[in-house]
């Protein structure tokens, strides 16, 4: 029925399992993932243009003073931007978008797109966090403590997102994820277009036009 693309941002803690379900999410269906643009360097087996854009300080302040960026964000130490271009494209197109951001972009985004879905990923519990975060072995136990600590800063904004989205089961956190996205689309206000046509059709009838 709606023809416009549902932008959905994805937030959560570092390590809640984000990047792991929508690799999952988009092995099975059909959503366009932004990719963002960062100053921290690639992990391994990150590749520049998949996972992200790898830019120095300066290439993304550049971005930031061209107005290439929808937003941006500092966290623990290095930039993260969403490229403008992509995302406008892609949901002119009437395709989905999700952007894989952490809060302060989520909420400067549902300020420039106010039907944009917000969706927090959290693991089951904290201890399940650090594990999972220790476990990845890509962060140093330095940085993991930073980003635990970033995480009950971020805890205090998880009721401006629409929904809570518990990754205990991957394969169950795919189809909620994909069924809340889905369910937007039925949205009255993603359906502007349809009920102008409707009500013109209407209009035209009592006119005696068809
Ligand atoms: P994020 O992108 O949110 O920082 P990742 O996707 O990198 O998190 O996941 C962090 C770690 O947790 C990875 O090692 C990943 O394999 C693991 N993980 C992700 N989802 C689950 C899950 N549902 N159950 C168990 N482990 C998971
Ligand atoms: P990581 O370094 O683990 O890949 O990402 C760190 C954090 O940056 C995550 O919370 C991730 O969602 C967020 N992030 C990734 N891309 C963007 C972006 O374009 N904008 C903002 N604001 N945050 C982002």
């Amino acid at each position: 029925m709606s023809k416009k693309g549902v932008l959905t941002v994805v937030s959560g803690f570092s390590g809640a399992g984000k990047g792991t379900l929508m690799k999952a999410l988009l092995k099975k269906y059909d959503y366009e993932l932004s990719i963002s643009a960062t100053t921290r360097s690639p992990r391994e087996g990150e590749e520049h243009g998949r996972e992200y854009f790898f830019l120095t300080r300066e290439e993304f302040e550049s971005m930031i003073e061209t107005g290439k960026l929808i937003e941006w964000a500092e966290y623990v130490g290095n930039y993260y931007g969403t490229p403008k271009e992509y995302v406008e494209q892609r949901l002119n197109e009437g395709k989905d978008v999700i952007l894989e951001i952490e809060i302060q972009g989520a909420l400067k985004v549902r300020e420039i797109f106010p039907d944009a879905l917000l969706l927090f990923v959290t693991p089951p519990n904290i201890t399940e966090l650090k594990s999972r975060l220790v476990g990845r072995g890509t962060e140093s136990m330095e940085t993991i403590m930073k980003r635990l600590a970033r995480a009950s800063e971020e805890a205090n904004f998880m009721e401006h997102y629409d929904y809570i989205i518990v990754n205990d089961d991957l394969d169950e956190c795919v189809e909620t994820t994909h069924q809340v996205i889905m369910n937007e689309h039925y949205k009255v206000s993603q359906n502007k277009n349809f009920i102008e046509a409707i009500t013109a059709e209407l209009k035209a009838m009592k006119e005696g036009a068809i």
